[in-house]
Formats: C-alpha cells, structure tokens, sequence
C-alpha cells in the first residue's frame, strides 16, 4: 500500500523551478505562471502588485497607486501616532515603496535653520527601501530635497506639472526614482493643457487663509471626489492633510509610468528634468524646458552675486557630511538637482544623462 505523506504534498513539484525566497523580480520579468499563483515570494500576480507606502498621511500618492490597479500597504505615521523608526518591512514582499517624506526642512518657505528631521527622514527611507528590496522606489518631496542614492538602485529625478495630467492647478511636484533594473519610467502627459482657468495653488495653510476655499472645492482642486471626507479630524488637520498630498492625478501618472518603465538604454531625457523622452538630436523636449532651464541659470546667477548661499547650500552646510546608512556606504543623500547633472544609471553604476 502507498504511504500518503501530507507533508509531501507541500513540497515543490518537480519540474517547477524554485525562486529563491526574498529575491525581487522586476517588472516585466519572466515568471512560470504557477508561481505567481501558488508560492511567489514577491506578489507578481497580475494587476494586483504590492506597494508600501511611507509616511502615508492620507495617502493621496498611495491612492493614485491603487486607482492604477496596485495594492497598497500603508506604514506608520505621525498623524496616526505611528513612527517610521520603529518600523521593519518584509524583504522581497513589495514590489515598489513610495513616500512623501517630511519637506519642511527643504522649504523655501523656511526661516529658521534646518532641524535635520528631513535628512533624518530620508534616511529612514532609504533604509526600509533596504529592507524591504523592491524592485523600485518613488520619492516625493519639494525641488530644493537633495539626492538620494540607494545602493543597488538607480537615480533620476523628475519634476512634474498636475496641469498636465489634466488639473487645475500649477503645483509643481518634485520626484526621485530608484530602480533596480535602471529601468526609466515613461510618463505620459496630456497633449493639450485645454482651456480650464488655472486656480491658485492647494497648499496645507489653506484653511488660515483669506478666501478659502470650500471643502468639497479644496478636494476636487487634489483630485479626490467632493464628497470625500475625514471624520475626527479638525477643520484645519483635514485641509492640511489634503493640502500636503500629491494631487491624485500627478500620482496616478507616477504609477502608470511605474508600469510603463522602459530599459534606460532604450530612451533618452529631456536636460530640465520634465521626464519627456527626446530624440538623439535634441537636448531639450519644448521651449518650456528651455525657458525653465534659463530661470534656473539666471537664478544661479542672481544667489551668486548677492553672496546668497541659497537654501539648498544652507541645508548642505548645515549637514557637511550628508548621511550615510550605518557606516556601511549603502545609501549617500547628495547635492541639491539644481546646477548639477541629472543623474540616472544601472544599479550601482551611475552616470550622467547628459
Ligand atoms: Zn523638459
């Protein structure tokens, strides 16, 4: 008679190959199907790809994601009681990680001296990023934040415009990617801006301004429906939540360029940073791009000869070092984007667009 074996039936079929446990597959990348439904270590199953998110707040970045088709497991944050430093992330469990981490640090709007909080922050990014070795990373914060090189990924920056994607409102977001293949994402922008009035920028102090705007307008202006709501929350936490988002339109374009991410040898970047592919003859996209490039210049310019460090020097001098991740070299946060190169490389190996 034939001896049954329970613990048999839980063993791998032969013929099926392993994955070893905790490695990241990219996107794209060719697993057998019975993986992605029996024992994949990285959650591949189509159209329901894993995401952390840090520093969540109300998450809009996080929800551009899932309206994108990806599922999101939002960590601890300060508004909830939660805090980032205790926090420890599953390896090779999430296919991405996204954050907004805290900007107040790279504001321009700021008077007083960096606290370093920001830094600090960035590096508690890196290191879930780590951690957690997904296949690539989205960080949101304001122009002024400098680079952030994680091991093993690559880098590239990106500005980008809500107007673009069909908002009204010319907030400018600032974006740095990692991915471990190098692979460059491919945002996709509406062809005409159309006629809509542009409105005054949603910002967090919305709600201690003179004409403030409804709730369900301030809303719309983020890109959530009127109707959304955040029970238990003051009057003045819930505009600044809404207000400190990603417009949900600019992170959905984050999250269907996340998909549509091409080999970095395949595709070539426009100098000023917008994300639009070129041609080999071109350096830059539109004369948008060659304007904002000039402002750059001319803004260089005008700090140099008033002697004004300018608020990223400060913050560089203010942190000489930078900050390493426990000694080991794993994560460098860098120069400021503006009057540098872009970067963007393979993993480990990077070099300059340009
Ligand atoms: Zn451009």
């Amino acid at each position: 008679m034939t001896r049954t074996s329970f613990a048999g039936m839980k063993r791998r079929q032969p013929g099926i190959p392993a994955i070893p446990p905790g490695r990241v597959l990219g996107a794209g990348a060719f697993i057998p199907a019975v993986h992605r439904a029996r024992q994949s270590p990285v959650n591949e199953r189509p159209g329901l790809p894993l995401v952390l998110s840090l520093f969540p707040g109300i998450d809009l970045f996080g929800r551009g994601f899932e309206a994108e088709g990806f599922c999101v497991v939002r960590g601890p944050d300060l508004i909830f009681g939660g805090d980032v430093r205790a926090f420890h992330a599953p390896r090779g469990r999430f296919q991405g990680v996204i954050a907004g981490s805290p900007c107040q640090d790279f504001s321009r709007a700021r008077r007083d001296p960096p606290t370093g909080q920001g830094l600090a922050m960035l590096s508690e990014f890196a290191r879930v990023v780590i951690e957690a070795r997904p296949a690539w990373w989205w960080l949101e914060n304001v122009p002024a934040v400098p680079d952030l090189f994680i091991a093993g990924y690559s880098h590239l920056r990106l500005d980008l415009d809500p107007r673009d994607f069909g908002a009204s409102q010319a907030r400018l977001r600032h974006f740095q990617f990692g991915h471990r293949l190098g692979r460059v994402p491919i945002v996709t922008r509406r062809s005409a801006r159309g006629d809509m009035q542009s409105q005054r920028c949603a910002v967090a102090s919305e709600s201690s301004r003179p004409g403030r705007r409804s709730w369900p307008d301030f809303c719309e202006l983020q890109g959530l429906p009127r109707s959304f709501s955040l029970p238990g929350m003051s009057l003045a936490a819930r505009y600044r939540a809404v207000g400190n988002g990603v417009h949900v339109l600019v992170a959905r374009a984050v999250a269907r360029a996340t998909l549509d991410a091409r080999d970095a040898k395949a595709v070539r970047l426009c100098d000023c940073g917008c994300g639009r592919i070129i041609t080999a003859r071109q350096r830059m996209a539109t004369a948008a791009c060659r304007k904002r490039m000039q402002r750059r210049r001319d803004g260089a310019a005008r700090h140099s000869r008033l002697g004004d460090i300018g608020d990223v020097e400060r913050i560089r001098r203010a942190f000489p070092n930078g900050v390493r991740e426990r000694g080991r070299g794993d994560v460098a946060i860098g120069g400021p984007a503006e009057g540098r190169d872009r970067i963007i490389g393979g993993p480990g190996t990077a070099r300059s667009a340009s």
